[in-house]
């Protein structure tokens, strides 16, 4: 199977005639996309999202969702709420989440986890800070996310999974890591995951996400061990959007 993805995450933008506009306008490009293509629209506009997207090839996924699987948790949702809509793929770990929300490393992996028992494919989003770059702590930073999960959820747990290297200093700056920079990350994630499992470590996406446009994505994707993206900002513009799915070969 293909390891092309390409993800855009709105974050918290949007209204129904917005959802309704973007998705028209990616629908109407489908057929140029060899990547598989998911978005992921906030929370409330998933249904509209599902319906608009029924029986094309454009996946839908969520940004957030609770660790718990049913309960009093007021104004949470379950990962099994968002299979009932037929999302297949579930943000977990964004960096936004982590800083903004507290979003520990164990509530990482109970979301994972979470996720994957709904039959939900979690993306789990790992990156450095600025500060942990500059003092060379990159890998090591990288390794451990990772192992927080991954000592959690098993080994069989990399047979539905994507993973997406965020720097956090690249995120919404419009300061993108080099291929270079982020091909020794992603070669380095798969690494780390060939001592859970070798044989699917060579299959799963490892998407790069950091400030990704339609002038950066291709110097990107040439690099051998980043399979595709994962866009904010550039997600919400349907032509530069469209470019960088079509860059993903
Ligand atoms: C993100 O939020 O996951 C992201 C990569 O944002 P941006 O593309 O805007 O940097």
């Amino acid at each position: 199977m293909s390891r092309s993805l390409v993800i855009g995450n709105w974050k918290m933008h949007g209204s129904l005639a917005f959802v309704e506009e973007l998705l028209g306008q990616l629908l109407a490009e489908q057929g140029r996309f060899s990547a598989q293509v998911v978005v992921c629209p906030p929370t409330l506009y998933l249904p509209k999202a599902a319906e608009q997207l029924a029986g094309s090839s454009i996946a839908w996924g969520a940004q957030n969702f609770s660790e718990h699987a049913e309960g009093a948790f007021t104004g949470e949702v379950s990962a099994s709420m968002l299979a009932d809509l037929n999302s297949c793929y579930a943000i977990v770990g964004h960096s936004e989440r982590r800083s903004l929300f507290g979003e520990t490393d164990s509530v990482v992996a109970a979301k994972f986890v979470a996720a994957q028992t709904a039959g939900l494919t979690p993306v789990l989003c790992v990156g450095e800070s600025l500060e942990q770059r500059e003092s060379v702590e990159t890998l090591s930073v990288i390794t451990q996310q990772l192992i927080a999960v991954l000592d959690v959820a098993g080994a069989q747990a990399l047979k539905n999974v994507v993973i997406a290297y965020e720097p956090v200093w690249a995120i919404g700056t419009g300061k993108t890591a080099t291929p270079r920079q982020a091909q020794e990350v992603h070669a380095h994630i798969r690494q780390v995951l060939t001592t859970y499992d070798a044989e699917q470590a060579g299959q799963i996406s490892l998407l790069y996400g950091g400030s990704v446009n339609s002038a950066n994505a291709q110097t990107l994707f040439a690099e051998q061990d980043i399979d595709g993206a994962l866009v904010g900002g550039a997600s919400l513009k349907a032509d530069e959007f469209v470019s960088i799915c079509e860059a993903c070969k």
